[in-house]
């Protein structure tokens, strides 16, 4: 948020009695009895942010259907969505500060009413209980939790980093190369078959990376370098016995080992003679790379995935003060 979206946030905040945390981009209090977080990072735009009540019912909890029509002759609701606790309201695009305090007011004021109509009350979302919160971060989404509950949010996130398994770098760069001598037998034994580059590539990735995590108990990033180095360095050693067997195949001399092969292939490196040798050798090689680097998305994927699930839970409040 810049210096002039935030003001215009400060002075929404002032008008209906909110608080606003400019690190977040969010305004949240109590609005006409109930808690409501207004979050401007909703989005494209801070200027169509997401109003989000936090109340139950005793009875029916209210329908979507009912929600959209709440916008019926109101022009700063974009839309309305009931949510698991109450209900959250997307204002509405305009321009011009004036018009969108006006409209954020016009949501707010739209939503309280309709949820004390049809018999909301103020309440935690965790508990269901009408005692003070305040705005926390839990399961990425901004809340209006009361203590208790944000407590129990933080002590399963706690619990759950505890049966995190602890990383043995160690044996996981010893099943790494077990899974890449796996993936080297695969390049030399299809080699001879063009179109099996792929799986051998695949086969490469797969083994490698899921032997690390297996021997090491999990894979993070500084793992999955590990794996990438050694998956280099194997594929090419893997590409340079195959082509070294090739090399050889024309030369009927028993005494003219592979051995002798893979040490005279570099000499003839500049020997236009081997032009064409050289050209496949490379080309192949690429492609063999690049399905290495296919089979590792997935494993890429889910490291992200669950980096994104540890900043999970947070502090809002105390997120600001430091
Ligand atoms: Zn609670």
């Amino acid at each position: 948020m810049n210096k002039n979206v935030q003001a215009i946030y400060e002075e929404l905040s002032a008008t209906a009695g909110l608080t606003f945390i400019p690190k977040q981009g969010i305004a949240y209090g109590k609005f006409d009895s109930f808690n409501v977080i207004i979050n401007g990072n909703n989005g494209t735009s801070p200027f169509t942010p997401l109003i989000s009540f936090f109340a139950s019912t005793d009875g029916e909890s209210v329908t979507a259907e009912e929600c959209r029509n709440i916008r019926n002759g109101v022009d700063g609701i974009g839309d309305c969505k009931p949510n698991a606790e109450g209900i959250e309201i997307t204002v509405c695009m305009c321009s011009g500060k004036d018009k969108f305090i006006g409209y954020c007011m016009d949501s707010l004021k739209t939503g309280a009413q309709f949820l004390k109509d049809n018999g909301y009350k103020n309440a935690c979302p965790g508990c269901n209980r009408d005692i003070s919160a305040s705005p926390q971060k839990i399961g990425g989404t901004y809340m209006m939790v009361c203590d208790e509950c944000y407590g129990s949010a933080v002590e399963r996130s706690k619990q759950l980093k505890l049966v995190d398994k602890k990383e043995r770098s160690v044996l996981g760069v010893f099943g790494a190369v077990l899974g890449s001598v796996i993936g080297a037998v695969c390049i030399v034994l299809l080699g001879h078959f063009g179109y099996v580059t792929a799986i051998s590539g695949l086969v490469m990735a797969f083994a490698t990376l899921l032997l690390y995590r297996l021997f090491s108990g999990k894979l993070t990033i500084r793992g999955g370098i590990i794996s990438l180095v050694i998956m280099i360095l194997m594929t090419f050693a893997a590409h340079y016995v195959n082509n070294a067997i090739l090399f050889r195949a024309p030369i009927s001399l028993a005494e003219y080992t592979l051995w002798d092969a893979m040490k005279e292939m570099p000499t003839k490196y500049f020997d236009p003679a081997f032009r064409e040798f050289r050209r496949r050798f490379f080309g192949y090689l690429w492609l063999l790379y690049l399905y290495v680097f296919v089979g590792c998305v997935p494993f890429i994927v889910s490291l992200f995935r669950k980096k994104r699930a540890e900043n999970q839970i947070a502090t809002l409040g105390r997120e600001e003060n430091e």
